[in-house]
């Protein structure tokens, strides 16, 4: 990382430039909760029902409490900070706050987290896919030569779904400092490889947005989730075009809760990555498993001769894997999470039999 290459970058940066006109231009909508948010004795803002508390009021649009909570955890300003319900919201509004439809593109890798691509398509915006090599390594040359005067977004996935390796940090600076436009970093199982993350450098790449979710290591898919760390400029025009309640009080409340403990979250890790050791050692023994690829992430991918064959015979053991095999790349592969000690004991008693 030199100096006068990132300040090339943050001069370079103009968010102006890459935001679509009607967004720029955009009045958001003022709830009542976002205009008076203090103390009263009356609420009569919001045309409520004033019974049935507190389920009767709307949540806080700021999620000023769970920010400031996220904030501590992640050590980032709240001003950094935009919540959603889970990444795929703000995967979703980034397309919409930058990408003019039926005119811009979006560059990613392939194969990567499928959202990225239905999102371009719900936006009407094409996508240009670079195959990452047969190790499922990034080629940043090929990436910033993917790109065209339309692209706006540069999606990056580390580690990467379905293949489970975090993409060589280099690589990815390298398109973080070449591009213009937004680079997103999605890192929704960086909990798995904490050391890999791209936070502690997120004030120095304004055009850096990180994606990550409490649907992984904090067991939380269910509440509905995700957080995306930007720069002041990026959080702010994700906010004005949000739903203004795009988190609901119940999520707000268990949220704030469950992150009260964090020695949780680093116990659950560590013995999920102590089960992914066995599953490997396991996998690794069976002759119809060709290969099982090196994993940052709470799953593994296997190379088999038989993938269809080995699903349903799971299935029908039930046990449920996600079959990858019609995947670029992934010809023969499943994927397979890391679950319970019970749930993986039953997957590997169930492939002794097989052999
Ligand atoms: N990014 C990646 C790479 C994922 O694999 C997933 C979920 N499978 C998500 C984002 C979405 O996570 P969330 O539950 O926060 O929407």
């Amino acid at each position: 990382m030199d100096e006068p290459n990132q300040e090339k970058i943050k001069m370079s940066f103009d968010i102006n430039k890459l935001l679509r006109d009607n967004i720029r231009n955009l009045k958001p909508y003022s709830s009542a909760r976002e205009e008076f948010s203090g103390e009263a004795t009356a609420f009569l803002d919001a045309n409520e029902n004033p019974y049935n508390s507190p389920w009767n009021r709307y949540p806080d649009p700021r999620q000023v409490k769970l920010k400031t909570r996220v904030g501590e955890i992640k050590n980032i300003p709240i001003q950094k900070i935009f919540l959603g319900n889970g990444s795929d919201e703000p995967i979703d509004l980034l397309f919409r706050a930058f990408c003019e439809p039926g005119k811009d593109n979006i560059v990613s890798i392939n194969p990567t987290y499928g959202m990225y691509r239905v999102a371009a398509d719900t936006n009407d915006i094409s996508v240009n896919l670079v195959p990452l090599n047969a190790d499922f390594e990034l080629d940043a040359d090929a990436v910033l030569a993917a790109v065209t005067p339309h692209t706006k977004i540069i999606f990056l996935c580390s580690p990467n779904n379905p293949s489970g390796n975090a993409l060589v940090h280099n690589a990815m600076l390298r398109i973080v400092e070449g591009f213009g436009g937004i680079v997103v970093v999605d890192e929704a199982y960086i909990d798995f490889c904490p050391e890999k993350s791209f936070l502690p450098v997120l004030g120095q790449y304004p055009n850096l947005v990180i994606l990550q979710t409490f649907s992984k290591a904090w067991g939380m898919a269910g509440l509905r989730l995700g957080m995306a760390f930007a720069n002041e400029q990026i959080i702010e025009v994700l906010s004005r075009i949000k739903y203004p309640y795009n988190l609901n009080i119940l999520t707000q409340q268990k949220a704030l809760e469950l992150l009260a403990d964090e020695q949780q979250k680093f116990d659950w890790v560590a013995i999920i990555l102590k089960e992914r050791e066995k599953m490997i050692g396991n996998l690794t023994k069976y002759p119809f498993v060709v290969k099982v690829y090196p994993t940052d992430s709470n799953f593994i991918l296997i190379k088999t001769h038989d993938p269809r064959g080995i699903y349903q015979y799971l299935v029908d053991e039930k046990i449920i894997v996600r079959d990858r095999s019609s995947i670029s790349l992934c010809e023969g592969c499943l994927r397979i999470s890391i679950g319970s000690p019970e749930e993986n004991t039953a997957f590997i008693e169930a492939l002794d039999r097989l052999i």
